[in-house]
């Protein structure tokens, strides 16, 4: 673990500063939550996931699944800065005959399963959490989900078997901010009390605050032999990190305007001076 939280932060900005970038310059994007799952995607991948372009195809590896695909521009930045990739290639993204489609396919390198249809990556994260035991082998299976994805029933067949077959290598995280394409979660399909729903299903259950590196890194680094699946629910704000965007179900998807983009760009900034960095230090 080398990165201080303090560099966490900032690292987190220069993410959200990328991925707006390549939003506006595709045209297209699932912005809200991929601001939202940002912090726990900088989490998973600089301090917990044991995996790397040099060990992708290891069978040791750690596996991350994001069965909330739609939010795959998140996911882009972040592998492309941890080396999977050139982030030049984002040029190509959302264009013709480009590997960088708006939800995560294995032609990219460094994504483990296609997703994007919702409620599927679960089940994929059980059955690769299965074979970990089968082949005696100690790697992790993290799974991230949208809370407003738990309205697919499949996830809760996963969430069964995962119980049953008392997976404690599988840690699956929720990003809990709340929205979901058409309103608020509570009003579209309630899953609330989250929580005590998971436990129900034999879940060990963590609620994080999902923009503090700290809480996040105790909570997904998991106990060993405890023969209960881990989730941890993350609450989060949808857009969080620009002003205009948070807690609005409309930037669900969106491509900010010129002057929007000018905005968010400033509120990136802003932070960045609060956290005692010069502007041209992220770039
Ligand atoms: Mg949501």
């Amino acid at each position: 673990m080398s990165l201080t939280d303090h560099e966490l932060a900032i690292r987190s900005i220069q993410y959200r500063r990328d991925m707006l970038r390549w939003i506006v310059h595709a045209g297209a994007g699932h912005t809200g939550g991929g601001l939202s799952c940002m912090d726990i995607l900088n989490v998973l991948y600089n301090r917990i996931l044991r995996v790397s372009p040099e060990t992708f195809t290891s069978p040791d590896r750690d596996r991350y699944i994001q069965s909330k695909g739609h939010c795959v521009e998140a996911l882009y930045v972040v592998l492309a800065d941890r080396g999977f990739f050139s982030s030049e290639k984002l040029q190509t993204m959302c264009g013709y005959d480009s590997a960088f489609v708006g939800h995560p396919t294995r032609a990219v390198p460094g994504i483990e399963h296609n997703t994007g249809a919702l409620g599927h990556g679960l089940s994929v994260g059980v059955g690769a959490a299965i074979a970990g035991k089968k082949d005696q082998r100690d790697f992790r299976v993290y799974v991230l989900m949208g809370d407003g994805e738990l309205a697919e029933g499949s996830n809760w067949e996963a969430a069964m078997s995962a119980s049953h077959y008392k997976l404690d290598n599988l840690i699956a995280i929720v990003d809990h901010n709340t929205l979901q394409i058409t309103g608020r979660t509570r009003d579209v399909c309630s899953n609330e009390p989250l929580d005590e729903k998971f436990k129900a299903f034999g879940w060990d259950v963590h609620t994080v605050n999902g923009h503090d590196f700290g809480q996040l890194t105790a909570a997904l680094i998991p106990s060993t032999h405890t023969g209960k699946p881990r989730v941890v629910i993350a609450n989060t704000i949808k857009g969080q990190g620009v002003s205009f965007m948070q807690d609005v179900a409309k930037w669900h998807h969106g491509v900010p305007s010129e002057a929007e983009y000018a905005i968010a760009l400033r509120d990136l900034a802003d932070a960045e001076a609060q956290l005692g960095q010069s502007k041209g230090a992220v770039q």
